[in-house]
């Protein structure tokens, strides 16, 4: 089943009368259980091609299906809300809140599903266990290791179990022994949480934890690799 399809999506801008095909024609599907890693120079289109799909964004032509449904056919009104029900998110600088507590940022992503409050404590306690930070939950992201507060914001994007995590260059701030921590959790998440993933990166290194990359240039998809198979001669298939 594919978590999201995009079906010859372009989103066209125009600034002082200079038209840029920002995204041009592209197209592809996300399987459930997919950790799709999507490289590119600067400005080849990344961050446009996660803001239309995170519906920060709209497209100038074609389709996007989030879960079964089309994003054109959502109401602005409604786009916040989907957005919370639908996707969770991991960014560069992981955007806790400095006033709440680990556990309150986690369970903030909880509360949105209008769960029991029995509940949201459970589900919080188990993903912080799950990400070993069952311990410092009563602490402020401040009151914490870097590597910590990652964890956190891991939990917090899985906690609601979303159906795509949203990762825009989560590795970008780190030095190479932090990115190789993120990554490896972002692995556990989709390996044992089951969670689908899409990351943007121009970052090589973790790139080649995906399962799947694709490479973007002057708006286009120009290439993909898929990890598992391989040719006689050892490349890609
Ligand atoms: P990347 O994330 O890969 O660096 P972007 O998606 O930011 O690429 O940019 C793709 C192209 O679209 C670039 O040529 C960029 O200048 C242009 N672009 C991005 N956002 C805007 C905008 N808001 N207005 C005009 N042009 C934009
Ligand atoms: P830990 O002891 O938990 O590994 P440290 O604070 O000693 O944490 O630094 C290593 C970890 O911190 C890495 O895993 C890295 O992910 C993270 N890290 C360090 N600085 C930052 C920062 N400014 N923002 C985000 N993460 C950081």
């Amino acid at each position: 089943k594919n978590i999201l399809e995009l079906n010859h999506v372009k989103k066209e801008y125009s600034a002082d009368g200079l038209k840029t095909l920002a995204v041009n024609d592209v197209s592809f599907s996300v399987p459930e259980g997919s950790f799709i890693g999507v490289m590119g120079a600067s400005g080849s289109g990344k961050s446009t091609l996660l803001n239309l799909i995170s519906t920060i964004d709209r497209t100038t032509s074609g389709r996007i299906i989030l879960d079964g449904t089309d994003l054109s056919q959502i109401h602005p009104n409604q786009m916040a809300q989907f957005r919370r029900e639908h996707l969770g998110f991991i960014f560069q600088d992981y955007n806790l809140l400095d006033t709440l507590t680990l556990r309150e940022n986690i369970a903030l992503a909880l509360t949105i599903k209008e769960l029991p409050r029995a509940e949201i404590t459970k589900i919080t306690l188990e993903t912080a266990a799950r990400l070993e930070i069952e311990d410092i939950l009563d602490k402020f992201p401040c009151q914490v290791s870097g590597g910590q507060r990652q964890r956190c914001a891991c939990a917090r994007a899985v906690a609601a179990s979303p159906r795509l995590i949203l990762a825009d260059e989560p590795t970008g701030a780190l030095d190479s022994h932090s990115a190789r921590n993120l990554m490896e959790t972002l692995v556990m998440l989709n390996r044992e949480f089951g969670a689908t993933i899409l990351m943007v990166t121009h970052d090589a290194f973790s790139a080649s934890y995906c399962k799947t990359i694709l490479f973007m240039k002057d708006g286009k998809i120009v290439h993909s690799l898929a990890h598992q198979k391989q040719d006689q001669w050892g490349y890609f298939m």
